[in-house]
């Protein structure tokens, strides 16, 4: 868009939260916003405002970096406790897991793999 008839300038691209119209004025240099919509802020710069911008933000943490570890954790126990119901011949289906194998999964297929999983099962029971 043109601003002052001669200024080549982006459109702010806010939209109204009521009528779902898209802001009118010109964004601010280098940016998408016009100074109303927040072109003019340069975020949060301390260090208590940036963590209170991410704990504002924060909705569930499944996503966090922790939430991910412990669910492919959990993904590859689940697999290996599958394998060794299969080595002792509890679950007798040849249905197989879809997708890729989670990260620090290790095949049980045999009872000595059997014994380290419930070891390190105990382990984490302890910890
Ligand atoms: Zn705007």
């Amino acid at each position: 868009m043109l601003v002052f008839g001669k200024h080549d300038a982006k459109q702010c691209n806010a939209r109204s939260k009521r009528s779902g119209v898209q802001c009118k004025k010109a964004a601010c240099k280098g940016r998408d916003k016009c100074k109303f919509h927040g072109g003019k802020s340069t975020g949060p710069r301390t260090q208590a405002g940036r963590q209170r911008i991410s704990e504002a933000n924060w909705i569930h943490g499944r996503r966090s970096a922790e939430g991910q570890l412990k669910a492919t954790q959990d993904a590859a126990r689940i697999r290996e406790m599958a394998d060794a119901l299969h080595v002792l011949g509890a679950l007798n289906t040849d249905e197989k897991f879809r997708g890729r194998w989670p990260k620090c999964y290790e095949p049980v297929q045999d009872l000595e793999g059997v014994e380290r999983l419930v070891q390190k099962l105990v382990i984490r029971e302890g910890e």
